[in-house]
């Protein structure tokens, strides 16, 4: 058994200064962390108790009208706050169809951000081959079962998609994550938040050592009439996405003024669908319109052995998505 140290930060100054030692780790909702040491996949030398730190579980107004939403606020508090539900259902909706009820309550947005990929084989320390538990130790996903893995933006060090659904409305939504470590207080733009794999799979964010993240911001709220997030799993109740989506639209009448889709379950991180969002502007939601325009956000997908069917289901998934937001038009 490995020791492993713990410390209560009373605000964010002691939080970045115990932080910044190497192999510590911040601890919020601890619903993955906990299980990832439970199970040997991580292995902290120290914790850094965040839940005390006063003003970071709060969701504020903005002065330009978007919303602030504290790191700390808990998933289901988000989900349900009346601010949320009625400016930015499109993550109300994303929030909801995370995990179960009981992880909502204890989950933390920041901690959300930050929860790892469900690769079999990444949780399953009998498989030595794992470059992002293990740099350099190999892929076994690669020669292994890959129904769950990555279609797009994958690389041959690994293939792991990431399992949020509250980020691919995050990622649609042009949201911001706010973070403070020792060089001071910086915002990151959600799209550079999460990586792709490339040669450093075990690097999930552009987080630098010790950051701590303290908040999201939502720019002005422009979907609310006209949104949806659309969950493709295996079973209703509680399963991570297969393949998600994240749509929102602004509408002149009938004709699509704005759109912005993301996609979740087939990337190592949300990924957004740039062409097909282009391909809307100025468009009706017809069915036709709406199939060529989401077969552009597959174009250069290299499914894997088991997985071809993503191919297809994202698509498919793009076009209800995006009729069910148009749908009031
Ligand atoms: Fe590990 Fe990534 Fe390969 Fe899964 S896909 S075994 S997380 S390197």
């Amino acid at each position: 058994m490995d020791a492993i140290s713990y410390q209560r930060a009373a605000d964010i100054g002691s939080a970045i200064q115990a932080g910044s030692h190497p192999g510590t780790v911040y601890i919020g909702g601890g619903t993955n962390l906990l299980d990832l040491m439970k199970g040997g996949v991580a292995r902290p030398a120290k914790l850094v108790d965040i839940t005390h730190i006063g003003g970071l579980d709060t969701i504020t107004t903005l002065p330009d009208g978007g919303l602030r939403i504290g790191a700390l606020v808990r998933n289901s508090d988000a989900a349900n706050h009346t601010w949320v539900r009625e400016r930015y259902p499109l993550l109300s909706q994303a929030f909801l169809a995370g995990a179960s009820a009981q992880l909502r309550n204890m989950a933390t947005v920041g901690g959300n951000l930050m929860q790892r990929t469900r690769c079999y084989y990444f949780y399953d320390t009998a498989f030595p081959q794992c470059n992002k538990r293990n740099p350099g130790s190999g892929c076994a996903a690669l020669e292994g079962n890959t129904r769950i893995h990555a279609i797009l933006g994958a690389s041959n060090q690994c293939i792991a998609t990431n399992p949020s659904d509250m980020s691919v409305a995050l990622a649609a939504l042009d949201a911001v994550v706010r973070v403070s470590g020792r060089d001071g207080e910086r915002a990151i733009p959600f799209a550079e938040f999460h990586r792709l794999p490339g040669d450093r799979p075990d690097l999930d964010t552009t987080l630098k050592p010790g950051e701590l993240i303290t908040a999201v911001d939502l720019p002005p709220p422009l979907f609310a009439d006209h949104s949806k997030y659309l969950k493709v799993r295996d079973r209703a109740s509680y399963a991570f996405a297969l393949v998600s989506v994240a749509a929102a639209l602004q509408m002149d009448g009938n004709t699509v003024k704005t759109a912005r889709i993301a996609l979740g379950g087939v990337a190592h991180k949300p990924w957004r669908a740039n062409a097909t969002e282009a391909a809307l502007i100025g468009k009706t939601l017809d069915r036709a319109t709406l199939q060529s325009a989401a077969a552009l956000a597959v174009q250069g997908a290299k499914p894997q052995r088991d997985n071809a069917f993503k191919v297809t289901l994202a698509q498919r998934a793009i076009v209800r998505a995006v009729e069910q937001a148009g749908g009031a038009a």
